[in-house]
């Protein structure tokens, strides 16, 4: 058995015989031109033939994952109108009197470099659609065909890189997952693959050698690891594992792009909670509504100094393009307590979860706060941001930071720097002090976000770190799930929206009561969003809330 290492860009585990797709495009044969006026002819309909099969896919793409997914073909398009790139390749034929297909394979490596040489992560990725669109025009000229699959029974994909246009024409059915040698989570093909939902890993090296064609392999998109050539045990894990990632499968499938909303209409937002940009791809694959709590303190956790401003403007700008306008709320950094970092030099506390930790720490070194406040906004001009500030306990902290945002907008403003200066502010609400002043709160931001794991500790006074208090930390308590209540009930009454992002979002054996509150939010892990999903499609919430709602304000006992 040999295990190739890559990284799982789609969730899956799939089970089959390798084909490798090696290009039908031959190589671009280099010649001399006389007739350069015929060249710029073959070149002008091989483009015109490329933007009729680009409409095309755009068509047949639309119906088969949507027309978000689509606009790859659309961009693809525009870059085949794209000015530069046409006199590029005319000056190649012109002034270098190259044969048309030289002439766009020339344009193509130039801009490729171009785009693989810019910081902009999104924008490397861009060199890939630069060069497929090139592919397509010589392709054309040469009346090559693009790659297909030989086999007529199901296979797993195995290929150096794949274009978007290439994954979408392949015939579905007779795919079982993707492996490539290179690639990108940010490239649409990546993006394509967890749309269709199909496991996928991209940087598998090793995996084009041509022994490999035609063995047994086994791919698990959720580890990146390739088996080929498996053993027994290696096989019986595995098995064991698909079946369980079928069962949730079945329920995506079922659920995918169904709304959120109970048998009599109420409609709930379902987000999940992320700790980086690598959850991205599972955020997608069990359709989050948007990011409800992206924890931003892992950003500083992972390194041995402070992230730059340009380090984390590039992390968010790159979750907001990832969630194609769903709202991603960003909160501010929240350390201390548990999650110590030797580089901040904090003051040894006795108690560090009652210490200076989270806003207390941004509040009190707002040097730190400015710096991600400033990354944040920039990454608002990119994509629909919002802010969220954790351990809030006064309407005061929340003006200072309120004046510290003012701060950072003028001074980006001053340096002629785009960002969006309506980007939702919110808080999170984790002590019972925000829960009870929460109807002054609410007339200070846009929204607020529960914080069930912090609520409990601070509100039961047991210290979600210690194992020998958690018999006495009862999750569901009373004063709990009514500060629940009540929150929402301010939010509600001062016209903002209430969500929870602690783990009890996620407890299913909450969900309706949430749903008689009137919870307009619920951001969990995302491998509970589809189950959340299907129990809220089960509920009828006017039939249950008076009861449940009497039963917690105990009306019934
Ligand atoms: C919470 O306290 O509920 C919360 C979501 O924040 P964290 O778990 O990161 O403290
Ligand atoms: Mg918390």
């Amino acid at each position: 058995m040999v295990t190739i290492h890559g990284q799982g860009v789609c969730g899956g585990i799939a089970f089959g015989k390798l084909e490798l797709l090696k290009k039908s495009v031959k190589l671009v044969q280099k010649s001399h031109i006389e007739d350069t006026k015929r060249e710029i002819q073959r070149f002008e309909q091989a483009k015109e033939k490329a933007s009729q099969q680009l409409r095309e896919l755009y068509e047949k793409a639309k119906a088969e994952v949507g027309e978000e997914n689509a606009m790859i073909f659309d961009i693809h398009s525009m870059m085949l109108e794209d000015e530069d790139y046409i006199s590029s390749i005319k000056s190649g034929i012109t002034a270098q009197r190259l044969n048309a297909e030289s002439a766009v394979a020339m344009t193509a490596d130039n801009f490729a470099h171009m785009f693989a040489s810019m910081d902009d992560s999104y924008m490397q990725a861009r060199a890939g659609d630069v060069r497929d669109i090139s592919e397509r025009i010589i392709s054309i000229l040469a009346n090559a065909s693009m790659a297909g699959i030989s086999s007529d029974s199901p296979v797993i994909i195995g290929a150096r890189d794949l274009a978007p246009s290439e994954t979408v024409q392949l015939d579905k059915s007779k795919i079982l997952a993707f492996v490539t040698e290179e690639g990108s989570s940010n490239s649409h093909t990546s993006i394509l693959a967890r749309t269709m939902n199909i496991p996928a890993v991209i940087g598998a090296v090793g995996i084009m050698e041509d022994i490999f064609n035609g063995t047994d392999i086994i791919v698990d998109g959720f580890t990146g690891e390739i088996y080929v050539n498996p053993d027994m045990h290696t096989v019986l894990k595995m098995q064991q594992k698909k079946q369980q990632s079928d069962e949730q499968n079945k329920l995506l499938r079922k659920l995918r792009g169904v709304e959120p909303k109970t048998k009599d209409g109420q409609k709930i937002l379902l987000y999940a909670n992320i700790g980086s940009i690598e959850d991205m791809p599972s955020v997608y694959a069990n359709d989050a509504m948007g990011i409800g709590l992206f924890r931003s303190e892992f950003i500083y956790l992972e390194r041995k100094s402070f992230p730059t401003e340009d380090e984390q403007f590039e992390i968010y700008k790159s979750a907001a393009q990832k969630a194609i306008g769903k709202r991603v709320i960003i909160r501010t950094l929240d350390i201390g307590a548990d999650k110590q970092i030797d580089y901040f030099q904090m003051p040894k506390e006795e108690n560090p979860a009652m210490g200076v930790r989270a806003i207390r720490i941004c509040l009190s070194r707002p040097n730190i706060f400015k710096t991600q406040l400033r990354a944040l906004y920039r990454a608002s001009a990119f994509g629909n941001i919002a802010i969220m500030f954790p351990m809030i306990t006064s309407v005061k902290e929340v003006k200072q930071i309120k004046e510290i945002c003012s701060e950072v907008q003028n001074e980006l403003k001053s340096e002629g720097i785009h960002f969006n200066p309506d980007t939702e502010l919110g808080i999170m609400i984790e002590t019972p002090a925000a829960a009870i002043i929460s109807d002054m709160l609410a007339k200070e931001v846009d929204f607020f976000s529960i914080g069930t794991n912090d609520l409990t500790q601070y509100t039961l006074a047991v210290d979600r770190q210690n194992p020998l208090a958690e018999a006495f930390c009862d999750i569901k308590h009373p004063a709990i799930l009514r500060m629940i209540h009540t929150v929402a009930e301010n939010a509600h009454k001062n016209g903002i929206w209430a969500g929870i992002c602690g783990e009890l979002a996620g407890d299913m054996s909450l969900t309706e009561l949430f749903l008689a509150m009137g919870i307009d939010e619920l951001s969990v892990s995302p491998g509970l969003i589809l189950p959340i999903k299907q129990k809220i499609l089960d509920t009828n919430v006017s039939e249950i809330r008076d009861k449940l709602l009497n039963k917690l304000l105990n009306k019934l006992e």
